[in-house]
């Protein structure tokens, strides 16, 4: 990379494991400088530092950062601390989720609540801020990590389907809002990857989604990270308010 050629920072939320830490690889491999959001500190020193030690191999900054994104308040001290070290914010990915499953009759207020909490309001909380540095910059993409939950629906998941919906709306306003300003705003909607989050299902449920997936597999981390490159990549500047589906022919 020339001189004159600025890194970009990118900032993946939930990147300690799974497909956000794939993403935060993927994006260091591509030359970006690299935020890895942490939960706390154990998640932190468990998983995030060795994350930024492979995205480090490529020859970038990597270094972790701890806010859980649920929080309107440290979101904003995360967004002006990445800012801070690294000079700007060109890139965020909205990857940070959970899930905590039931049926819609059975399903408890707090269950509800708190996965509207992490994995909705965490995009409005770094959208808005991030989106902020990037206005200024007149320039900056965000990913969101939908699912297809949020697009079909899913038993046992109306409150991750309703987070994941939600994203949908969110990208569709962001981008529209952002893009006079040189800011393209998507989201992937990936199927079932195997990840810590899937492998935890039952083993018979897991038999029935694979006999609906055309490509008869299961998705990997790697399938996702590549999707969110692509959308972060000048290859895509023409992309915006759009939902990649990345589930090997799941829902079609
Ligand atoms: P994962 O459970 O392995 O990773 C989730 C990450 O989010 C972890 O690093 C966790 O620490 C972090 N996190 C959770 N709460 C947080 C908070 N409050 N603040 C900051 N970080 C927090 O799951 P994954 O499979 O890698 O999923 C990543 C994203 O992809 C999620 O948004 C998930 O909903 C979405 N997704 C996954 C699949 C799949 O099949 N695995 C499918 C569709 C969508």
């Amino acid at each position: 990379m020339s001189e004159e050629q600025k890194r970009k920072t990118a900032l993946v939320t939930g990147a300690t494991r799974g497909i956000g830490a794939a993403v935060a690889r993927r994006l260091a491999q591509d030359g970006c400088n690299v935020a890895i959001n942490c939960l706390n500190e154990q998640l932190r020193d468990e998983q995030g530092l060795a994350v930024a030690e492979a995205c480090r191999a490529f020859g970038v900054e990597a270094e972790c950062f701890i806010a859980d994104v649920s929080s309107h308040d440290q979101c904003r001290e995360m967004v002006d601390t990445v800012k801070a070290r690294f000079g700007s914010l060109d890139i965020a990915v909205n990857n940070a989720g959970i899930t905590a499953d039931g049926l819609l009759v059975r399903m408890k207020e707090e269950q509800y609540d708190k996965v509207i909490a992490v994995n909705q309001k965490s995009v409005f909380n770094i959208t808005k801020f991030a989106g902020a540095v990037m206005m200024r910059q007149r320039s900056g993409r965000i990913i969101n990590v939908s699912s297809v939950a949020g697009l079909y629906g899913n038993p046992g998941q109306i409150n991750y389907s309703a987070s994941k919906a939600a994203i949908v709306g969110m990208t569709l306003t962001a981008a529209k809002e952002l893009g006079s300003r040189g800011i393209t705003v998507n989201a992937v909607a990936p199927g079932f990857i195997r990840s810590d989050m899937t492998d935890v299902l039952a083993e018979e449920y897991k038999k029935k989604v694979l006999d609906l997936i055309s490509l008869g597999h299961f998705g990997e981390i790697e399938d996702v990270a590549n999707a969110v490159a692509f959308l972060a990549s000048d290859g895509a500047r023409y992309i915006t308010g759009q939902v990649l589906v990345i589930d090997g022919g799941l829902m079609m």
